[in-house]
């Protein structure tokens, strides 16, 4: 049994603040953090749960999503990843974890604020993983602005287009693809329900995100197609150290957090699996959240 399972006081069982200060360009890179976040490279185990699945992650390349990439490849399922240029070093580290499990990868860089290539990035999933049982809509943009005078049109415009129309344009392009038993899965957040002052625009896309795929969920339902929200808490991600938070509070993230400390990506992977596999049968337009202890709605 990995260490990770073992039995333990979840509060001790990974890195707690404070951390070093590590400010870096966005989108942030998963390996120039210190402490490196754990996506289950070496913890996560699989138990076959997604056997000949096939996968597509936006933001598969850090994170969340890399947490979900690794966690299904090691259940069994063939997986997509899409993610920004400049993050090929990651998504590199990802697609050689997935090739390890023995699984087929795909490596799909693109910017998603552009729709067409939102709709390509689905069409080339189809076409070299032979179809599409599991669509994760993970991708996101999250810079903090003090002040509500700081929020320029820029900025509303660039974390809509990422959190919003590309969830939009991604979902309408796979639905036509996705068979009975399929599952589609958004990242939402904790700040759907309780927004930070300084993420007026993020905030407001997070909650658009539960209300959308709520609302997909009664269509999709109609052909035997589930669809959930998975709304985290503060976790250990390139995101908050590439201006999701300011520079100082990432030195203490998760500080507030009752667990004295930030999640860690593959503290995520099981709520994902279970939403993507046969388990999560009976679990359709449903808000999961995991915020150690924050709670959501
Ligand atoms: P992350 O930076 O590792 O992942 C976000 C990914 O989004 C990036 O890796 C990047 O590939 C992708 N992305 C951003 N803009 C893009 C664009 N224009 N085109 C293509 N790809 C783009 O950080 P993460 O924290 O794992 O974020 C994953 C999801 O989790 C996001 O939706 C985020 O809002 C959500 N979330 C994170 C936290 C947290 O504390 N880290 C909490 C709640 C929700
Ligand atoms: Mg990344």
């Amino acid at each position: 049994m990995s260490d990770r399972l073992s039995m333990q006081d979840p509060r001790t069982q990974y890195p707690q603040p404070p951390f070093p200060r590590q400010p870096q360009p966005a989108p942030g890179i998963a390996s120039k953090m210190d402490p490196v976040p754990d996506h289950g490279e070496t913890s996560y185990q699989g138990s076959g749960k997604l056997e000949g699945r096939k996968a597509l992650v936006t933001g598969g390349d850090s994170g969340i999503g890399r947490a979900a990439a690794i966690a299904f490849a090691r259940e069994g399922a063939d997986v997509a990843i899409s993610y920004l240029e400049t993050e090929e070093a990651d998504a590199k580290e990802v697609v050689q974890l997935i090739e390890a499990e023995g699984r087929k990868a795909v490596a799909l860089p693109g910017d998603i604020t552009d729709e067409a290539w939102c709709r390509e990035l689905v069409a080339r999933t189809v076409e070299q993983l032979g179809g599409l049982d599991i669509l994760v809509i993970n991708a996101g943009r999250q810079q903090n602005r003090e002040d509500i005078s700081k929020v320029t049109s820029e900025d509303f415009d660039r974390t809509l287009k990422t959190n919003l129309y590309a969830m939009h344009w991604i979902a309408q392009a796979a639905v036509p693809h996705l068979p009975a038993g399929a599952s589609v899965i958004t990242t939402a957040s904790v700040q759907a329900y309780d927004p930070s002052a300084i993420l007026l625009d993020y905030a407001t896309t997070k909650a658009g995100i539960v209300a959308y795929t709520k609302a997909l969920s009664k269509q999709l339902l109609k052909k035997g197609i589930r669809a959930n929200v998975v709304a985290p808490g503060p976790f250990w991600t390139a995101l908050q150290a590439s201006g999701g938070q300011p520079p100082e509070k990432v030195a203490k993230f998760g500080a507030e957090s009752e667990y004295g400390r930030p999640g860690q990506p593959v503290e995520c992977a099981p709520i994902y699996v279970l939403l993507a596999s046969q388990d999560g049968s009976f679990i359709n337009g449903e808000v999961y959240g995991i915020t150690g202890g924050a709670g959501v709605a």
